[in-house]
């Protein structure tokens, strides 16, 4: 079958209440109250083509915190300004097969991958300017150009955020201290992270971010040219290896497309030159990827032979 076409909103939907019977599993993350607060039935999905045409179901206009998508795209931003050589001086490329708030420098120091907080805080800290507060407004820029319209912070989650984060602080540290770090100011690299993890999506700005790098690098409405191609490339490379944390490797098994997993419930996955998916649900596995966001994508890999391995 073919998954693009009218009937794709029914297709979208029809999947979801499969998932959603099939799957109530998962616990919604709670190292912060807002969080923690989140409905666990709470279940959309939005697909955009590279022509620009969205569809979904569900949920699908709910605003969430953006968590650890924020961090691909992020990277994309940070690549192309600095150009990918720069900032690989300062992390890897490496899957870590460790959980996401590992501890993590390689024998150069640098975090083993920018999609782990640690290989994260390291990116956003590269993001040239001149204090912290200017740091962040050019990743919300970036990342509201991804999006296609400008994207706002949750400001109880980014204080939350803020205020339990000494494990990110200390893994700035470490890479302050391994010399990995953009900034001699842990705090000028945690701020803007913060930050960028409150932004609020909902799975549509997730499709159409996704969507941005399926089309090379333009975004399908705005068409606007947000990263180079290289480094949709680069991005994507980084996504299909990393993306899903210590289960990166059983999701390129399963799965087979570039992905990115927060511990808000949001997922994106992208089908390079076709379209972008956002997914989200709160509740999560041991690993922090959404339980029914995974379900959601291996259904729709299975269903319409989107594994990159796929025989087309
Ligand atoms: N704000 C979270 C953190 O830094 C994001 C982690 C995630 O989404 N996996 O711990």
């Amino acid at each position: 079958p073919r998954l693009l076409g009218d009937a794709l909103d029914r297709t979208l939907a029809e999947t979801m209440a499969g998932v959603a019977r099939r799957t109530s599993a998962g616990r919604v993350a709670d190292y912060i109250p807002e969080l923690a607060g989140a409905d666990p039935d709470a279940f959309g999905v939005t697909l955009a083509s590279v022509l620009g045409r969205t569809y979904g179901a569900g949920d699908a206009s709910t605003e969430f915190t953006i968590q650890s998508v924020s961090k691909p795209f992020v990277y994309a931003f940070a690549c192309d300004e600095l150009g990918a050589d720069v900032v690989h001086r300062h992390v890897g490329v490496e899957p870590s097969g460790e959980p996401f708030n590992a501890i993590s420098l390689d024998g150069r120091g640098r975090p083993e991958n920018p999609f782990i907080n640690a290989g994260a805080i390291v990116t956003t800290s590269l993001v040239p300017a001149p204090d912290a507060g200017e740091r962040f407004a050019r990743i919300r820029d970036a990342l509201s150009r991804f999006a296609g319209r400008e994207l706002d912070v949750d400001e109880d989650v980014h204080r939350s955020e803020a205020t339990t984060g000494h494990r990110n602080r200390a893994l700035a540290g470490l890479a302050l201290a391994a010399g990995t770090l953009g900034t001699d100011d842990v705090d000028a690299a945690t701020d803007p992270y913060f930050r960028q993890c409150s932004l609020r999506v909902t799975t549509r700005d997730l499709a159409l971010m996704a969507a941005t790098l399926a089309n090379h690098g333009v975004h399908p409405l705005t068409r606007e040219r947000v990263v180079g191609e290289r480094t949709a490339r680069d991005t994507l490379s980084v996504m299909a290896t990393c993306g899903m944390y210590d289960r990166s490797g059983a999701w390129a098994f399963r799965v087979g497309l570039p992905a990115k997993s927060g511990v808000g419930g949001g997922i994106v996955a992208v089908r390079p030159g076709d379209f972008g998916i956002g997914v989200f649900a709160p509740p999560l596995d041991e690993a922090g990827n959404s339980v029914r966001g995974v379900a959601m994508l291996e259904d729709l890999s299975a269903t319409f032979g989107l594994h990159m391995f796929d025989h087309a």
